[in-house]
């Protein structure tokens, strides 16, 4: 409409120039009759022309009014000859009356001009705004997917499309059965819509069958119905994989299963042999002194138990801070062995310190990689039988950058079925159990110190019957 109207605008205009013309030229040939006939023409023309183009726009009619006062004029002027300024008076009213309309004109196109930016700048703002959505969308780490009422996927993100295998381009606008192959997820987004906008927010956990280990998933489902007359609606879903949580709290609760059994062992025994001894049972001073000794060996192990599990706890929960200093490994190692040899005595069995050509100088916590060499030969020891023989060698590797220290024994020897499962907290291998009497954390506080604290590397090789050969590396330089 603006359109057309301002077409008329523009040919009113041609033809009030036209006009203009005509008048100029009738000033200029003086009021020779001939001459203004021609103009009357010429105008008229114009004007005709305006009202054709425009469909009778107000301005040809106007145009056209003032066309009819001239001709009154003309045909007065020709039988009288009037005088030029009788005719420039409603020459006057038409270009004021055209000089108003071209202000408006104007204005509205000004106006036009500042509505149309400001459309221009609210379309980009939504422009950016949906940018930004959907950037923080595929950002997002929880996969989401937006079905419509007819449970058609509209929207997915990329962690969707990971999480179930689809091509985001060609499942848009499919059935939500058709790209999801999960029944229960598909039957969740069904209900949620049937529901329309009178269920809120659900939240629900369901489980992907996935390699190597299943997923668990937390489902949250919201409705948005379009009104509330509607009867299906818009299902948003966000999927939250919980699989760690869920691991986590698993491992937890073994932990706190496996670390009450494993005190009430000592602690049983300790309370059964005090018992004993209140009831008189152990009569002589010999069978005492061995009941006491029993009670001090038990109350120690309590003890190593609960300073090995406080031990892991606090570096898994990265509560333990390292004194670091660069130091010679080989003093320390030596320090170890000395250590064990009583225990190694007692079961007659020798230990070897190999020393290297030179020295091993790395960044560690001297205390923490002590314990981690006492803990290893005393584990040689346990599990060697009498008369074996034990060798610890400290070294250095990697082309110097890191320092290895390897027990070696000549015990029993480690199933291989049992090497994964070695370093977990509690794992003992069950032959093993009636010939040495432990813990089942040694090795695990190995690892932590060694891997989590020392950014190093523990390892095992063992072949039962012929003996094992534990080793740990640490580098030379934290952080190199
Ligand atoms: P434990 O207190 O039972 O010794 P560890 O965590 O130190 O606990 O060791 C876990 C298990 O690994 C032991 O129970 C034992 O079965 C096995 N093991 C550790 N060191 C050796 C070794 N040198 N030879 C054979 N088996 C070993």
């Amino acid at each position: 409409m603006r359109l057309a109207w301002m077409i008329s605008l523009g040919v009113g205009a041609t033809a009030l120039l036209a006009t203009m013309l005509s008048v100029l030229a009738v000033t200029a040939l003086g009021p020779g009759l001939a001459s203004l006939h021609l103009s009357t023409v010429l105008i008229e023309a114009a004007v005709a022309g305006a009202l054709g183009a425009a469909g009778g726009w107000a301005g040809g009619w106007l145009l056209n009014g003032q066309l009819v006062r001239l001709r009154t004029i003309l045909s007065t002027a020709d039988a009288a000859e009037a005088p030029t300024a009788r005719l420039m008076a409603p020459l006057d009213g038409l270009a004021r009356r055209h000089l108003e309309v071209i202000e408006e004109l104007a204005a509205e196109s000004r106006n036009a001009r500042s509505q149309v930016r400001q459309i221009e700048i609210r379309k980009h703002l939504a422009q950016t705004e949906v940018e930004h959505l959907s950037g923080v969308l595929h950002s997002l780490r929880d996969a989401v997917l937006v079905t419509n009422e007819f449970n058609e996927l509209v929207m997915a993100n990329e962690a969707a499309a990971s999480l179930f295998r689809f091509d985001r381009e060609s499942a848009i606008n499919k059935p939500i059965a058709q790209v999801l192959p999960e029944k229960d997820i598909v039957a969740l987004i069904g209900e949620a819509a049937e529901a329309g906008n009178t269920s809120s927010r659900k939240h629900t956990e369901c489980v992907l069958p996935r390699d190597p280990e299943p997923l668990n998933l937390e489902v949250s489902l919201s409705s948005l119905a379009a009104d509330a007359a509607h009867e299906a609606a818009s299902v948003v879903t966000i999927l939250h994989d919980i699989t760690q949580e869920r691991q986590v709290s698993r491992m937890k609760n073994e932990f706190v299963s496996k670390a009450s059994h494993e005190l009430r062992t000592p602690l049983s025994s300790i309370k059964a042999y005090i018992e004993m001894l209140l009831d008189g049972e152990a009569q002589s001073e010999k069978d005492r002194r061995e009941f006491y000794e029993i009670i001090q060996h038990e109350a120690e192990r309590l003890g190593r138990m609960i300073d090995n599990m406080l031990n892991i706890s606090r570096i898994e929960a990265g509560m333990i801070t390292a004194t670091w200093e660069t130091v010679d490994i080989v003093p320390i190692a030596q320090e170890a062995v000395e250590l064990l040899k009583p225990q190694a005595a007692e079961k007659d069995i020798s230990i070897h310190f190999q020393r290297p050509h030179q020295a091993c100088h790395a960044e560690i916590d001297r205390d923490m990689i002590k314990q981690v060499i006492t803990n290893l030969i005393s584990n040689a020891v346990k599990y060697t039988p009498e008369g074996g023989r034990v060798t610890v060698a400290p070294d250095l590797t990697d082309c110097d950058r890191s320092v290895i220290v390897s027990v070696n024994d000549t015990g029993l020897g480690i199933p291989p079925e049992s090497l994964p499962k070695l370093f977990s907290k509690f794992y003992r291998v069950n032959k093993h159990e009636r010939v040495a009497k432990g813990t089942g954390l040694g090795l695990n506080l190995v690892k932590q110190i060694v891997e989590a604290v020392h950014h190093g590397e523990v390892g095992v090789e063992s072949e039962v019957g012929k003996g094992s050969r534990f080793w740990f590396i640490v580098p030379c330089k934290q952080g190199a």
